[in-house]
């Protein structure tokens, strides 16, 4: 076969928790949340395409933070499905993953790699399998990875498993801002001084920037008090976007990354530029959300 001729690209989302909950915590640890989430144009890229052997290779900004042994969440995903799929029913496979998303930040990019290789696999092998049991594979390599799959407006509850879509959510100008240290989840949720939070309040009846704004002053992410206290920087990341112009702006997950809401792409992208100038060693990106209608 000849390479790369059958190669596709699959996006690999940010996942940008608008509002995150921690509402309790199951017996066996993992945390209860209720978070609504938005899916952003910027992302990783994974490059599927047939091959003689298994292969993978990462390039982009973020390369040289990820694992290339059996550790990416890509490589789970591939040997998951190959698994579920059972024998005989799965070629050899190229996978390239462009790494642009920061790395233990907060957006989900492993856990979104790995919900774009499933995704790619599962057409590419035609293999049988429903969006409920891809999900349940997603949801073996981690509790973000069933919302990945989904990519569109959501409220994720129990562990981020159990997720029911919000319609009519338009696309939403967003900057993304990181100073550039993970952080660990784990360290986070260990640091929370409660976990019975109040549950997020009813979403408006229609969601534009201005009655999600509004919305969004009523919530919280749950996170942040214990993300600011081990990582200062990421209040510095806050007030960068505030005095950019963003309508409102939090952290995302376990951060470090920020995000700032605009009105519209252009003044997002103004805004980027601003705080990129400032601060050339952040990582710093316009893009606009996922709708609940887009592809
Ligand atoms: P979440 O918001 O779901 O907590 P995150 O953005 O904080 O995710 P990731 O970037 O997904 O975190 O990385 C979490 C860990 O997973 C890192 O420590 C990293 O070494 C490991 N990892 C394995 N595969 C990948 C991958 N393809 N991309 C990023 N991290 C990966």
């Amino acid at each position: 076969m000849e390479d790369g001729k059958l190669a596709r690209i699959w996006a690999a989302p940010a996942k940008i928790n608008l509002a995150l909950h921690v509402t309790g915590r199951r017996p066996d640890g993992y945390h209860l949340i209720e978070s609504l989430a938005v899916f952003t144009r910027f992302g990783d890229r994974v490059e599927i395409a047939p091959a003689e052997n298994d292969d993978f290779t990462v390039s982009g900004r973020y390369a040289p933070a990820v694992p290339l042994d059996e550790s990416n969440l890509v490589l789970k995903a591939r040997d998951a499905l190959r698994r579920a799929a059972g024998p005989g029913k799965t070629s050899p496979i190229s996978i390239k993953l462009e790494k642009n998303l920061p790395v233990a930040s907060g957006v989900g990019g492993g856990s979104s790699d790995a919900a774009a290789v499933l995704r790619g696999l599962a057409e590419i092998w035609d293999l049988d399998l429903d969006g409920a049991a891809l999900a349940r594979i997603g949801l073996s390599l981690g509790a973000d990875v069933p919302m990945c799959l989904a990519a569109k407006p959501l409220v994720a509850r129990g562990i981020g498993e159990e997720l029911s879509m919000v319609p009519d959510f338009s696309a939403l100008g967003l900057v993304l801002v990181n100073p550039g240290m993970p952080v660990s989840t784990a360290d986070i949720f260990a640091a929370l001084s409660r976990r019975d939070n109040e549950p997020l309040p009813p979403l408006p009846r229609s969601i534009d920037f201005h009655s999600l704004r509004n919305w969004l002053e009523l919530t919280r992410n749950d996170l942040e008090p214990a993300a600011l206290a081990l990582q200062p920087a990421i209040g510095r990341a806050l007030s960068w976007l505030d005095k950019a112009g963003s309508g409102f702006s939090r952290m995302s997950g376990s951060g470090a990354t920020c995000f700032g809401l605009f009105e519209t792409g252009n003044v997002a992208k103004r805004a980027a530029a601003e705080i990129r100038g400032r601060q050339p060693d952040w990582f710093v990106a316009a893009t606009r959300s996922m709708s609940s209608e887009a592809e």
